[in-house]
């Protein structure tokens, strides 16, 4: 019978009955983690052979003769931008190839504005206030960054679509303080949800009163579908054509990486852009770094190929790692349909999003953390870490076992029938 209906003294009963429950996990001693978008290891093996591509013996050439042990060549080699422009939906003369993060690409980037302008724009740094768009539910280290550098960040609600775009294009209308919006346009890091055609039509199109308005668009899980039925997967329309064909040619700067294809943290990473911000963030970069490891460029490209190559060896991490959203979704659906919960049911990507009563996803996270099992942060999908109805929970279901997961769900949903009682007992009160 769901909660709602319960008479009180029922509801007391099924209290003790789930602190009882909790208390026996309790003495279980877990150590179980689902609070990181990694995967597993069993992930990290398919990209084993990655590491056989260059040996003491192998070529170290790349297909202009670039030795690439040594020095030099910054925008990356040519078949490391083919390939990376397969993921970026650009062509290779727009893309750079950086090193192992497209994280620190972003941040380098905002960096850049911050301290230089950009295409002749003041310093960012050098005006009184500068803002920035948060879709939420979102990335939590996204908002770490624009944090990072003090800027105001304005929450605006993200929906299946896309974010709210009547209140994108009001804000950014009259605002030229407001410099530019997050985006994760494909299984959005946390929701899942991806772009429709018309917002991307719409972002590139809106009049913003900064000139120097910029779209980071964040393309992590591109390639990262869950099922294999090729009409259900998920293409956005490209977002910098979309800005040239609207007269807004240097909007949109594009970001992927290979992190959650081949290894996190040992893989390559890269952007797109305009010729003219690309040209100024390579004169950035060159003062930076002489060049990138482009060792490690060849051994993607020779290991991966092209995009039929990253689509083959993709459809092997979804076989593993679907089984895993399933078992969360068959577990989530039986133990908790006598609440008010719900949970999204992405078709890609890395993370469900779990949507508690209102007032509930702290005490989940902190009873969950008793018991072993680490989550991630209550309020972490927005600015701050401030949920305003202190009701989401990101899950991240690729890095336990199954057999791991399936423990920690059965915590988890202790724990969130413990909080739903606890709210709904406290608001009859
Ligand atoms: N963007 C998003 C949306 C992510 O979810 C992640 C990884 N969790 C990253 C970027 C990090 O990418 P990288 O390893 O290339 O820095």
């Amino acid at each position: 019978m769901p909660y709602t209906d319960m008479t009180d003294v029922a509801l007391q009963n099924a209290l003790v009955t789930q602190q009882s429950r909790l208390q026996a996990f309790t003495q279980r001693e877990l150590s179980l983690n689902m609070a990181r978008g990694k995967p597993s290891s069993a992930q990290l093996d398919l990209s084993l052979a990655l590491l056989d591509t260059l040996s003491s013996t192998s070529d170290y050439y790349a297909e202009d003769g670039t030795d690439c042990r040594n020095y030099g060549v910054l925008y990356g080699l040519p078949e490391a931008r083919r390939l990376m422009a397969t993921l970026l939906d650009d062509d290779p003369e727009h893309v750079l190839v950086g090193g192992n993060s497209s994280l620190s690409i972003m941040y380098d980037l905002l960096a850049e504005f911050w301290l230089f302008g950009t295409l002749g724009s003041a310093p960012w740094n050098t005006l009184p206030k500068v803002k920035w768009l948060c879709p939420v539910p979102g990335y939590d280290r996204h908002f770490a960054i624009t944090e990072s550098f003090g800027m105001e960040m304005i929450p605006v609600p993200l929906s299946d679509d896309g974010p709210d775009m009547d209140l994108v294009e009001t804000l950014v209308s009259d605002d030229d303080t407001i410099k530019g919006i997050w985006c994760v346009p494909t299984y959005s890091n946390p929701s899942g949800i991806t772009y429709s055609d018309d917002t991307v039509r719409r972002l590139a199109a809106m009049k913003c009163a900064a000139e120097d308005f910029r779209i980071l668009w964040d393309n992590a899980y591109c390639v990262h579908h869950l099922f294999d039925e090729t009409d259900t997967q998920e293409h956005v329309l490209d977002i910098a054509r979309t800005c040239l064909q609207a007269g807004n040619p240097h909007r949109a700067c594009k970001f992927a990486s290979t992190s959650k294809i081949t290894f996190p943290g040992a893989g390559i990473a890269a952007m797109a852009a305009s010729e003219q911000v690309l040209a100024e963030v390579a004169s950035h970069m060159g003062v930076r770094t002489i060049g990138y490891d482009k060792l490690n460029q060849l051994r993607h490209v020779r290991f991966l190929q092209d995009a039929h190559g990253i689509a083959t060896h993709m459809s092997k991490h979804a076989a593993l790692i679907r089984p895993k959203f399933e078992l969360v979704w068959s577990m989530l659906e039986n133990g908790l349909k006598d609440t008010d919960c719900t949970w999204t049911k992405p078709r890609g990507g890395y993370f469900i999003l779990f949507q508690g009563p209102q007032g509930t996803a702290h005490r989940i996270v902190e009873l969950a953390a008793s018991a072993g099992v680490k989550l991630t942060a209550a309020g972490a999908p927005f600015p701050l870490g401030i949920d305003p109805n202190d009701a989401f929970i990101r899950l991240a279901p690729t890095l336990p076992t199954e057999d791991e997961l399936k423990s920690a769900l059965e915590v988890f949903i202790c724990c969130a029938q413990i909080a739903c009682i606890e709210a709904e007992l406290a608001q009859r009160a």
